[in-house]
């Protein structure tokens, strides 16, 4: 019998699967070529398993390619140890294929003996107020999307010809949104952006953003390296108001128990107190006022904010003070929100597949042969290396069935990228995917860049050579 106790009991902080005991290979579908996919791969790997890596998009990496800023080519740079992953024999990368719609999860069990869905979490949290989506209110998942080249994202999405930008929310996302909306276009030049978002940015209109977060300092959550960057990277004068940056006997009280906390306070006042220098924008990085409506009437004019107090267990209240900002964008930076996959349970409240450190439970039972990890295990925190740990645990769960696993008897002899092109789908293999680098790279000479992303879907078949 495979043992069923929770993973954590078993397995100390930096688990290393180990073979199967029965010995068997396993066979195993990861749906979601982003960091928890490609992790969990390659723990099931150390333990002799072959693995067929999904995804829905041509291109791998998920959000490492389509959620990092393009002005931050370090954090991007792990596609190199994730590409090792996916260079191993016993590893194939299937993109540009749907699950729910091209293959159905039930069919993959035809093929493989457990499916690990690592989809992530793909739609944004609401807001929840009037207005929220008048034209010019829109996700920072679109908006990112869209200057990250995503396949889905219209090229004309936006057009920065805004004046005065909100941004709401206190996050890392929100950060790259404030960032980018202040960057010279010239640092952009530098990155591999699509040619009709740097000509967006280059045209853009933006001379105000209002950062605008619902809580205070101390409970930001900002890293401090990415706050600190902003300070030394825009072409904007950062206007922090000292009196928003005030302490309460919460927020004291949580800022000695967190230096991360400690160090976005030092950078804020830090800004707070510098003289304006006088540059070509304003970025107003703002404490303690919650959104309570998107204004105007046909398009976006400006939000009304509500000063807020936080409660006895943090929870930020409004108190009635109200104040217009004016704004013809906003962007609602509040968090991702998982999408459900047809074929699994899901908790809607939360966004993630209900499961035991990656064991996918249906009314508290495990279903047999389903596991999740990433976003869609845990929800929409941490930094990439999370999803190391994250993947780690849930192969070791998937080793730890093998026995299970591998006595279902269901597999059947037919190759799945047979049965995909039969149906007419474009499959992408790693040496297609190998084709779009080296397109993206001769684009990129052609400009003076190192590369430049292709960002329709029927171009990147085409230069994957379908
Ligand atoms: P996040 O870190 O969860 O931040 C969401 C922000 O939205 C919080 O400030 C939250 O405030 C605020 N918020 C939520 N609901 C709101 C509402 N109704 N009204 C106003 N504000 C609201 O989410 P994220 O920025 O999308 O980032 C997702 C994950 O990706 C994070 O783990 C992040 O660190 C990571 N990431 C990392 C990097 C990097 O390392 N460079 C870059 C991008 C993203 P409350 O705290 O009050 O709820």
């Amino acid at each position: 019998m495979p043992d069923r106790r929770p993973c954590s009991q078993r397995a100390a902080d930096n688990v290393q699967p180990s073979p199967c005991q029965s010995g068997a290979v396993l066979r195993i579908a990861v749906v979601g070529s982003g960091p928890a996919g490609i992790y969990t791969t390659e723990a099931l790997l150390r333990a002799g398993s072959t693995v067929d890596v999904f995804d829905r998009l041509p291109c791998p990496f998920g959000l490492v390619r389509y959620g990092v800023a393009p002005d931050h080519p370090k954090i991007r740079s792990i596609t190199a140890t994730l590409s090792q992953v996916m260079d191993h024999p016993a590893v194939r990368f299937l993109g540009n294929v749907e699950i729910g719609s091209a293959i159905t999860l039930e069919e993959l069990d035809d093929h493989y003996d457990a499916v690990v869905v690592a989809c992530g979490a793909a739609t944004d949290r609401r807001l929840g107020v009037p207005g929220e989506d008048l034209p010019g209110s829109v996700s920072a998942t679109d908006f990112v999307a869209w200057y990250n080249g995503h396949p889905d994202a219209p090229p004309d999405a936006f057009s920065l010809d805004a004046r005065s930008v909100m941004v709401i929310g206190n996050g890392n996302v929100a950060l790259d949104v404030a960032r980018l909306m202040c960057r010279p276009p010239a640092d952009l030049a530098r990155t591999d952006v699509a040619g009709h978002v740097l000509a967006a940015f280059e045209r853009s209109a933006v001379r105000e953003v209002h950062l605008v977060g619902r809580r205070g300092p101390a409970q930001a959550r900002f890293t401090p390296k990415e706050l600190r960057e902003l300070g030394e990277t825009v072409d904007a004068d950062v206007v922090v108001d000292l009196a928003e940056l005030e302490l309460d006997e919460v927020s004291r009280r949580l800022l000695e128990s967190s230096p991360a906390a400690r160090r976005n306070l030092e950078v804020l006042t830090d800004w707070a107190q510098r003289p304006p220098p006088g540059r070509l924008r304003r970025l107003y990085v703002r404490f303690g006022w919650l959104p309570v409506q998107v204004q105007g009437a046909d398009s976006v004019t400006g939000v009304r904010l509500e000063r807020a107090r936080l409660d006895a267990t943090g929870t930020a209240v409004g108190t009635g003070d109200y104040q217009d900002v004016e704004a013809q964008l906003v962007v609602r930076s509040v968090g991702y929100h998982g999408v459900p996959l047809p074929g699994l349970p899901f908790d809607r409240r939360t966004g993630v597949v209900p499961n035991a450190d990656g064991r996918v439970l249906d009314g508290g039972a495990p279903v047999p042969r389903r596991y999740v990890a990433g976003w869609i295990k845990r929800g929409p925190t941490g930094v990439i290396g999370t999803n190391r740990r994250d993947g780690t645990q849930t192969a070791a769960c998937v080793l730890a069935d093998a026995a299970e696993l591998t006595t279902g008897g269901q597999r059947g002899g037919s190759d799945v990228v047979e049965l995909l092109r039969s149906r007419g789908v474009q499959v992408v293999t790693w040496d297609s995917w190998t084709a779009i680098g080296l397109a993206e790279a001769a684009l990129g000479q052609l400009r003076g860049r190192e590369s430049i992303r292709i960002a329709d879907r029927r171009s990147l078949l085409a230069a994957a050579g379908l």
